[in-house]
């Protein structure tokens, strides 16, 4: 038998420990996990490409546990009722291949991509950030409010979206939250959602080249959290905010993002920090509190590794709803696979007649 965590399970844990402590958990872990980076072996991850989105495997190992993610992004798929993100993955014990859990990882995701989105900016933005603008309010700017309200002090927050649906959603779950000290602005574009904000989180999804955020929105000393952008010809930056001479960019995964990230639009040898030098000391987050620091997000395989590892373990520490799924044949003889389908099961005890059989 195989642990199975379920939207239940996941809705339980929440409900019992709250959003931010476990993004916030999420992000010491991941924190950790960069901080052993070698011991990961690595790959940009597989991505199958259609005219409406894309469907992603994304594995990572280190050595001794080994997990996958099946993603998909599919931003039209809102208008179907359908999420634009969701996922499940499997955590495997390398020394057998066994999986040890099944997982939903929808939710996980949202928990993981605002853990790594604050727990970067922790180390790029000025100290005293506490306004944000959060451009896109969709699925998972909830979870990204609450990683910046938690572990960096975000006080004000910002909100644009094309759609105002969105934003009313957004608020309405904030107000629900009730996050302390947190002020929320409702703005009509995302240039007035950018006056005064510290930091940005850009978190849309459309299908191509967008331009979001364009050069002359862009103040000294802001942090850009660029998360939307996350596959070829889907970004959300003007490439000139790249370019600016203040600009440090910083890449989960060099190799993935130069395939998927803002810096898609850049030649191959633009110079960018991969996070695992941040978060070790070898190179420092931002040089000066003018400095333009840009978190180029796109997801890597390794934040899923340490959100799925982090949930399994609260889920194996917390009472509550253990479940299991038969996915893996238990035998006695493990040559002898066919025992499995030759014991008769119990709902099919009586052997069928040979006319049916034959038929
Ligand atoms: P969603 O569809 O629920 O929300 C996206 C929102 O963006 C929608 O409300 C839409 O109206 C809005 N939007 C689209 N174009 C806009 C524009 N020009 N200006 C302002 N708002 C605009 O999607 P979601 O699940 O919240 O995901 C958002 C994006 O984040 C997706 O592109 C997804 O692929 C990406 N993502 C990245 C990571 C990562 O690790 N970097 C993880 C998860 C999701």
């Amino acid at each position: 038998m195989v642990d199975f965590i379920g939207i239940r399970r996941v809705q339980e844990l929440v409900g019992d420990l709250g959003p931010a402590a476990i993004i916030a958990g999420m992000a010491g872990e991941i924190e950790a996990d960069y901080r052993r980076w070698r011991e990961f072996e690595k790959s940009p991850r597989h991505a199958t490409h259609s005219a409406v989105g894309v469907i992603e495997l994304m594995p990572a190992c280190d050595g001794r546990q080994y997990t996958f993610k099946y993603v998909n992004g599919h931003p039209k798929n809102t208008s179907k009722g359908l999420l634009t993100v969701m996922a499940f993955g499997m955590l495997a014990d390398v020394e057998t291949g066994y999986p040890l859990v099944l997982s939903e990882m929808t939710l996980t995701t949202a928990l993981r991509t605002a853990a790594t989105s604050a727990l970067a900016a922790r180390w790029m933005a000025r100290r005293n950030s506490r306004v944000m603008a959060l451009i896109g309010n969709g699925s998972q700017a909830e979870f990204q409010a609450i990683g910046f309200h938690a572990m960096l002090g975000i006080r004000e927050l910002r909100l644009y979206d094309t759609d105002p649906a969105a934003t009313h959603k957004l608020q309405a779950n904030l107000a629900r939250l009730d996050l302390e000290g947190l002020r929320v602005v409702r703005c009509g574009s995302t240039a007035e959602a950018l006056r005064g904000a510290d930091i940005v989180t850009t978190v849309t999804a459309d299908k191509r080249n967008a331009t979001i955020l364009t050069p002359g929105m862009i103040c000294p000393g802001m942090h850009l959290n660029a998360v939307g952008g996350d596959c070829p010809g889907k970004t959300e930056l003007h490439a000139d905010i790249l370019l600016r001479p203040d600009a440090r960019v910083v890449v989960e995964f060099e190799p993935q993002s130069r395939i998927e990230g803002e810096i898609q639009q850049l030649p191959a040898d633009f110079p960018v920090i991969e996070l695992t030098e941040i978060v070790t000391g070898r190179q420092p987050g931002r040089m000066s509190g003018a400095e333009v620091t840009i978190f180029d997000s796109v997801g890597f395989a390794l934040q899923d590794f340490s959100a799925l590892r982090h949930l399994y373990r609260l889920h194996q520490e917390r009472r509550g709803g253990h479940a299991e799924i038969d996915l893996i044949p238990d035998l006695e003889d493990p040559k002898d696979l066919f025992s499995v389908v030759a014991a008769p099961a119990p709902a099919r005890a009586r052997p069928l007649p040979v006319a049916e059989l034959t038929a």
